[in-house]
């Protein structure tokens, strides 16, 4: 009998093994990939964008009720990995908007996880597919778990499977159909992080694919849904870039993308203030929009689809400002400022970084992650309804669960040792 198994040794199993106390229980990791932790090696490129420095502010998350995350990451926030992470001479630097990537790679992230988990005792076993799982409460919490390595038992079970993005590395839903074979509510995952899909007449024939430029983006159907201020990269199928994956977690099927091109000037108010003052332009919008001011800059090859789609309804983009009708300039600068996108889906589970929703956060305990109606069962990390922005902030929900998780079975079994004596 075990005292605890793990299905999934990826970044919140290892991490949850790794964090109970040393020595204390009889700990089994199990995995049905081959290679450890795929999802930690790819991550950030390789780099591993293992947390965010704001990674405890609530707002960076998403799910039906997102406030479930708080104490989690109020008793775990990003200072608390680092500590550990530090302690054990791993280093990190600051990419952007406080993301910390891992200077030794992710491998090293890998290791060191890998290392936390067998010092505290942990075994482990890849390769090996669960088929089958039983609660049997006649005794107390138990759990009969049928894999290809046989029956094994356990006092407590803790599912920790992640989301079903990027199949091809061995990647499930195993953990939320899992759930909802229990009768556990499940948020139907999505995926998210992910490119969008779009067909439009001026994009068509992928002349702008590799494009990038900053815009700001929003959902003009969901007020609820931050805007966010990021690059956009123009794909041969649709969008991507940072601000495109942002914005995906919170767009639903129909929904159309709101875009202000040049984020930085339009928002002084673009086309009235070119209506006052445009008899002192004598740059044409070709030299404007081309360089000449560098808060308004475009790519030549997006400024000659997206304004060539307005065709004859503009003057010629080599006449002086002065010389634009009023009219032309508003149509410009609703163009610029509120252009309007309606993607035609994702790119799906092949490219996204991860999956929103998941176990419904109303069937767990916040504090612990445990299971409401199954005491002993444990969810944590992606397979639980709650997703990070993009930046570091996925794993951080990985380590708060799993520490929070680690915490409360150690004093779980603490209590059964003492009745032991
Ligand atoms: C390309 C890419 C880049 C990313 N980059 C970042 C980043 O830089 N920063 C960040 O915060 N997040 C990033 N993420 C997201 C992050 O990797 C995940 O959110 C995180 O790994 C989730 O941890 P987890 O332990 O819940 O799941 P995982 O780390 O995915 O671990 C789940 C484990 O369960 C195993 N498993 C699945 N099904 C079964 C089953 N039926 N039986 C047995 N084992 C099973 C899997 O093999 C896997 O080892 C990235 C994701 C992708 C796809």
């Amino acid at each position: 009998m075990h005292d605890v198994i793990v299905v999934g040794a990826g970044a919140a199993g290892l991490f949850f093994a790794g964090s109970l106390v040393p020595g204390r229980c009889r700990v089994l990791l199990i995995d049905h990939s081959r290679k450890l932790a795929e999802k930690v090696r790819i991550s950030g490129g390789g780099r591993c964008n293992i947390t965010n420095l704001e990674g405890a502010k609530l707002d960076r998350y998403h799910g039906q009720e997102p406030r479930f995350a708080r104490q989690a990451l109020n008793a775990f926030g990003p200072e608390a990995f680092l500590s550990q992470f530090r302690r054990d001479g791993l280093s990190v630097h600051e990419k952007h908007r406080g993301q910390l990537f891992c200077d030794q790679g992710s491998e090293a992230v890998i290791r060191w996880l890998d290392g936390r988990a067998q010092a505290a005792g942990a075994k482990r076993i890849m390769a090996t597919s669960v088929h089958a799982v039983q609660p049997d409460f006649d005794d107390g919490p138990c759990f009969r778990i049928d894999t290809d390595a046989g029956v094994l038992r356990s006092r407590m079970l803790v599912i920790a499977t992640g989301g079903p993005s990027i199949p091809a590395i061995g990647a499930s839903d195993w953990g939320q159909r899992f759930a909802q074979s229990l009768g556990l509510k499940l948020v139907k995952p999505r995926p998210a992080l992910v490119p969008l899909n779009l067909q439009t007449a001026w994009m068509a024939n992928a002349a702008l694919a590799g494009v990038s430029l900053r815009v700001r983006v929003s959902l003009p159907e969901d007020r609820s849904a931050p805007s966010f201020d990021e690059d956009l990269l123009f794909t041969h199928r649709g969008l991507s870039g940072p601000a495109i994956l942002q914005i995906s977690s919170y767009w639903a099927e129909g929904q159309t993308l709101e875009l202000r091109w040049a984020p930085k000037a339009l928002s002084r108010g673009f086309a009235e203030h070119w209506v006052k003052h445009k008899a002192a332009q004598r740059l044409s919008l070709e030299r404007m929009l081309g360089g000449a001011d560098p808060e308004l800059a475009m790519p030549k090859r997006f400024l000659q689809q997206r304004l060539g789609s307005l065709g004859a309804q503009l003057p010629d983009l080599s006449t002086t400002i002065d010389q634009w009708p009023d009219r032309a300039i508003r149509q410009l600068g609703d163009l610029f400022e509120r252009d309007r996108l309606q993607p035609t889906g994702t790119e799906g589970w092949k490219k996204a970084e991860v999956a929103a929703g998941g176990v419904d956060v109303s069937e767990l305990d916040p504090r612990s992650m445990q299971s409401l109606k199954y005491p002993g069962l444990f969810f944590i990390g992606e397979v639980v309804d709650i997703t990070g922005w993009l930046g570091g902030y996925n794993f951080q929900w990985a380590w708060a669960s799993a520490w929070s998780a680690a915490r409360a079975i150690s004093a779980i079994l603490e209590g059964y040792l003492n009745e032991r004596g």
